[in-house]
């Protein structure tokens, strides 16, 4: 399985949050997979092409995306491609922010992504509600950050497939966190931590959730199969 980890790669560069994520927070998911036994490449979007060439997207099976500030600066063609791999079979994980990404807004066909939010560094319960889900292997009852990035329902989304993880956070508001989905033959995992001022993707079952999400949105089947026209089949 090849895995690309695709980042906005803005924030981290600022010293703020470089402190959090010297090599960017790509950089740290890459790091953990690698380790786990994955074939892991990384892209960011100031790379030409954001890092996402032909080439690249036929050999990922699975890629990761983390955008906030700069959605509207990824290409509309390179949105395009990304889509065309997903309806093929390309496994997407979207992290945070990614929600308002062009192409999870373009995959959920709805460009209504709105939800609560605060940064005030609430401690973030999020809860196993699928045990036994392929994405909750190893994660227990619930996963605790101590300090995250607040978001509340309601937000703004189709219904997921299925639901895996709700949130709860200090200040009383509850969010999907985990939603799975499948468009065309791709499977898509929508995963809310991973503000960029907390050191979210170093919590041991939150890089257990990526890895699982990576096994899960893998493609099972990857035969071609004929679209368009054909003959009678008998
Ligand atoms: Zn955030």
């Amino acid at each position: 399985m090849y895995i690309t980890v695709w980042n906005e790669y803005r924030h981290e560069r600022e010293e703020e949050f470089k402190k959090v994520y010297p090599d960017g927070m790509h950089g740290a998911i890459a790091e953990y997979l690698r380790a786990e036994g994955f074939d892991v490449g990384t892209a960011v979007l100031d790379e030409p092409e954001h890092g996402l060439t032909d080439e690249v997207l036929a050999k990922t099976d699975v890629l990761f995306w983390w955008g906030h500030c700069a959605h509207e600066e990824v290409s509309d063609e390179i949105v395009n491609k990304v889509y065309r791999r997903v309806m093929e079979g390309m496994g997407l994980v979207v992290l945070h922010s990614g929600h308002a990404s062009k192409i999870f807004r373009k995959l959920m066909g709805t460009d209504s992504y709105d939800l609560k939010w605060r940064e005030s560094g609430d401690m973030e319960i999020l809860w196993n509600c699928n045990p036994g889900h392929p994405i909750t292997k190893g994660v227990g009852d619930k996963i605790i950050l101590p300090h995250e990035e607040t978001y509340g329902e309601h937000f703004i989304i189709p219904e997921p497939d299925e639901t895996v993880f709700i949130s709860w956070f200090t200040g009383g508001e509850v969010f999907r966190s985990g939603l799975c989905y499948r468009r065309g033959r791709g499977k898509i995992f929508y995963f809310r931590p991973g503000h960029e001022a907390f050191p979210t993707y170093y919590d041991p079952t939150v890089r257990r959730v990526l890895k699982n999400a990576a096994i899960w949105a893998a493609p099972e089947d990857t035969e071609k199969l004929t679209y368009g026209w054909v003959p009678a089949t008998v």
